[in-house]
C-alpha cells in the first residue's frame, strides 16, 4: 500500500485525501442544489452520487463508501418524497394513455359501430351550437372534453354538476352574470361533471405573447392529461381548440364539428 504521510499511527492514503475532497464537493453541490432546487437539477445530482457510490465502492474508499450507503439507503424515499407530484402526474398519464388506447383498439376492433350514437350526435351539435352562440355575443368560455382521463390531481376546484349536456344550460353557465362562468367547464362520460374549475396553467414559452390565461389553462390541461379543450374568446369571439399542449387557433363551423366528432364521440 502506497502512504502519501504517515501522522502518528494513522496512515494517509492519497485515496484518503480524494476521499474527503470529494465529500467536500458533494456538500458543496447539495449546498447549491438547495439553492437553485429545480427538479432538473435534483435528477443531475441524484445521477452524479449514484455514479460516485458506485465509484468509491470499486476504489474501497471507505469513509465516502459509508455515506453514500447511508444516502442509496435513504435515497428512493427523498426521491419519491421530493419528486411525488411528478410522479403521480406521470403515472397518471401513463394509465389514461394505455386506456385510451386501449379503447381504440376495441373501437377499431368493433369497427366503430357504437360511436355515433343519435343522443351523441345530438350533444356534438349542442356543443358547436353554443360555442358559436358564446362566440358571436363575445362571451369568454373555456370547455374541457373528457374521454376516459382520471383527472383527479389536476383539476382542484370547482363546482360538482353532474348534468345533462344541454345548450341552455351550458350558455347560461358562461354568461358573466353566472356565479359559474370563471374558469372550467368539464364535460366527461357524456356529462356535465365540473364548473369554474381552475386548470393548471401552461408555460410554454412558444405560444404566441397574445394568448392569455384561458388559452394557457387550455393548453396546460391538454399538456398533462389526455383531453382536449375547447376556448372561445371573451376579446375576439375566435374558437380555438387544444390538445396535447398544441393551440388550434381561429376555428371555423366545420372545423368544430370535425374535432367534436373526433374527440368527443
Ligand atoms: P380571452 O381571449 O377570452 O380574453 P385570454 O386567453 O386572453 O382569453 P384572459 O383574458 O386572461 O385569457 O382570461 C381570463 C379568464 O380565463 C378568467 O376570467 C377565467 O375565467 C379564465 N381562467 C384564467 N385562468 C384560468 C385557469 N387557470 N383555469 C381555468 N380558467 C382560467
Ligand atoms: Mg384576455
Amino acid at each position: 500500500m502506497i502512504y502519501l504521510v504517515k501522522i502518528g499511527f494513522l496512515p494517509i492514503r492519497i485515496w484518503d485525501i480524494l476521499d474527503i475532497l470529494i465529500v467536500g464537493y458533494l456538500m458543496y453541490l447539495i449546498y447549491r442544489l438547495l439553492r437553485g432546487s429545480i427538479a432538473f437539477n435534483i435528477f443531475v445530482g441524484v445521477l452524479m452520487l449514484t455514479m460516485v457510490a458506485w465509484l468509491v465502492n470499486r476504489l474501497q474508499m471507505d469513509l465516502l463508501s459509508t455515506v453514500m450507503e447511508k444516502f442509496v439507503e435513504v435515497g428512493v424515499i427523498i426521491i419519491v418524497v421530493i419528486f411525488q407530484p411528478e410522479i403521480r402526474r406521470f403515472l397518471l398519464f401513463l394509465g389514461n394513455t394505455t386506456l385510451r388506447q386501449r379503447s381504440h383498439f376495441w373501437e377499431r376492433l368493433l369497427n366503430r359501430n357504437f360511436q355515433a350514437t343519435p343522443k351523441k350526435e345530438q350533444e356534438v351539435m349542442a356543443l358547436k351550437a353554443v360555442m358559436l352562440r358564446l362566440s358571436k355575443q363575445r362571451i369568454g368560455a373555456l370547455i374541457v372534453l373528457s374521454k376516459n382521463a382520471n383527472l383527479e390531481g389536476l383539476i382542484n376546484s370547482g363546482v360538482r354538476l353532474d348534468a345533462q349536456i344541454s345548450e341552455p344550460l351550458i350558455e347560461s353557465i358562461f354568461t358573466k352574470e353566472s356565479p359559474l362562468h370563471d374558469g372550467a367547464l368539464v364535460i366527461a362520460n357524456g356529462k356535465l361533471q365540473w364548473a369554474s374549475s381552475v386548470l393548471p396553467v401552461s408555460d410554454n414559452p412558444s405560444l404566441p405573447k397574445s394568448v392569455g390565461l384561458r388559452h394557457r389553462a387550455a393548453v396546460g390541461i391538454t399538456e398533462r392529461s389526455n383531453v382536449a379543450a375547447f376556448v372561445v374568446s371573451e376579446e375576439t369571439g375566435s374558437i380555438s381548440f387544444s390538445i396535447e399542449g398544441k393551440l388550434d387557433r381561429k376555428l371555423s363551423e366545420d372545423g368544430i364539428i370535425e374535432l367534436l366528432k373526433r374527440h368527443y364521440l
